[in-house]
């Protein structure tokens, strides 16, 4: 029986707890529960923040006791076994109908395990993806909850007044029962992989093969901000460039280490995409290009072993044109590719997805926000049904359009031996796409030969094997 004040609570007051507590205490109507394990962080919420809006307590129990019912409780703590262990205390003390959230950045599959067992002991779990890192969380993120409707209609209000807001809505919606909701984060997080790839790509190209300054790039990446390129990525590019070493007065971008580290998030969604089919290769090629950068042992053997590299090719007129270009086209395939996983996950998990309410919650709060996902909105919204991204009337014209410059940067870094990964990968997906015949007719041919895994034939119906002879 509970006879507590607070609406909704947040255990987990580290970063992301304290500024999301923060961001709902600061909004009208809520009164919000705090509590982590040790209670200094607690301490320092209080201290920093004052008291306005929280009820702060120093065990699970008080916790528990000051959140009115249906209980809410959002955690966020450590991913994996702190956010199980936390569950499970607080699944003790709920009861049927309270709710569990999950706003920490969890493996789907386990979102999935969660809910089905919690929904067993009559409650109710919600794994929800958050996006927009410390900031965000404070000031309003782009929120990803799955979980059931019953839940969505009591958290559905709370997590609306404290998410960002694009074009006059809240980023948030219902992406969809259990895991879905972190499974669209995942996805989320890979397309970021892919976009940050593809800016460092064009980094690389204008700067080598261009002879840009960092001073020239710092207007060039402010000039396409201005564009359809207009994103948080980009514009954070234009501040990590401008920043100076403190030490050396050279651009920072100089002196940090060339070696992209990651959380992780990237290498599920393609461990994902593999498992379901689908050929995210953008963000697999932005997962490996981090790999291979943060192997610099195998890095110095090739290049002891390799010392002449290319001439950089001629720099062709209007050739920061043609790489801005060539990044919007692969953006539009990456974008592309991450929603063709967003489907089969969908399908694969039975989840019902409306993909324009996904591109819409993420114009605002998140990392991959961009005026690029207007258009993405605007395309499901005609034609939920695309068969890809890249056949939208709006995209379609864009790739045509940049198709051509292009194909000149590819093989411009080609030429000049400067990796475009990104780049490249997307066109030979487009060009795949694109093609009437592909060799996947040899490859059949060989299978079976080899293994006798059978083929289709183009002029009848039916499953045929052939009985190769290898002699000639
Ligand atoms: P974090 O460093 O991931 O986790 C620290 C918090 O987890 C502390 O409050 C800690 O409590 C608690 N914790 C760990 N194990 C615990 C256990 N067994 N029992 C109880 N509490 C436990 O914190 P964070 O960076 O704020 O991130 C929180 C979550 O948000 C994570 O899942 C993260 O992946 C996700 N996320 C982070 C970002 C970001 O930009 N940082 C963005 C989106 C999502 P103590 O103080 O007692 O150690």
């Amino acid at each position: 029986d509970s006879t507590g004040q607070a609406n909704i609570g947040v255990i987990g007051l580290a970063v992301m707890g304290s500024n999301l507590a923060r961001n709902l205490a600061s909004r009208a109507g809520n009164t919000v529960a705090v509590y982590n394990r040790t209670s200094a962080r607690t301490e320092e919420l209080i201290k920093e923040h004052g008291d306005a809006g929280f009820i702060a307590s120093e065990d699970i129990d008080g916790f528990v006791a000051s959140l009115s019912k249906p209980r809410t409780a959002i955690i966020m703590v450590q991913a994996g076994k702190g956010t199980d262990a936390v569950i499970s205390q607080l699944a003790e003390k709920f009861e049927e109908g309270d709710i569990i959230v999950d706003g920490g950045n969890a493996n789907f599959h386990d979102t999935i395990r969660r809910e089905h067992d919690l929904r067993e002991k009559g409650l109710n779990f919600v794994g929800t993806g958050i996006s927009g890192g410390e900031e965000g969380a404070l000031k309003g993120p782009s929120i990803m909850p799955g979980g059931s409707k019953e839940a969505w209609e009591t958290l559905g209000p709370i997590l609306k007044s404290i998410a960002a807001v694009a074009e006059g809505e809240p980023c948030v919606t219902h992406i969809g029962t259990d895991g879905a909701g972190h499974f669209v984060k995942m996805v989320h997080n890979g397309i970021e992989y892919a976009d940050m790839q593809l800016i460092a790509e064009s980094y690389d190209l204008l700067r080598r093969v261009g002879g840009l300054s960092v001073e020239d790039l710092v207007k060039v990446f402010q000039e396409w901000n201005g564009g359809d390129l207009e994103s948080y990525l980009i514009e954070i590019t234009v501040e990590v460039l401008k920043q100076r070493d403190a030490d050396s007065g050279k651009p920072l971008v100089d002196v940090i280490r060339d070696e992209a580290g990651s959380k992780g998030t990237g290498v599920w969604t393609v461990q994902n995409a593999v498992g379901l089919g689908i050929p995210v290769s953008g963000i697999g090629e932005a997962v490996f290009a981090r790999a291979v950068s943060s192997k610099p042992s195998q890095r110095a053997a090739v290049q002891q072993a390799f010392p002449d590299r290319p001439d950089i090719a001629e720099v062709p007129d209007g050739f920061e044109d043609d790489v801005r270009a060539a990044l919007y086209a692969s953006k539009v395939v990456a974008y592309a590719q991450g929603f063709d996983l967003i489907i089969a996950g969908a399908k694969e998990y039975g989840w019902d997805i409306n993909l324009g309410n996904v591109a819409k919650i993420w114009r605002g709060g998140c990392i991959i926000r961009a005026q690029f996902l207007n258009r993405i909105v605007e395309a499901y919204d005609k034609n939920p049904e695309l068969e890809s991204l890249l056949v939208d009337p709006y995209f379609a014209n864009a790739v045509q359009e940049g198709e051509a410059a292009w194909r000149r940067i590819v093989g411009i870094a080609a030429a000049s031996g400067i990796p475009a990964p990104g780049f490249s990968s997307a066109l030979s997906y487009f060009d795949s796409l694109a093609s009437e015949r592909l060799p996947a007719s040899l490859i059949q041919g060989q299978r079976d030969f080899f293994g006798a895994h059978t083929y289709q034939r183009i002029d009848k119906d039916g499953t045929f094997h052939t009985l190769w002879s290898d002699d000639d």
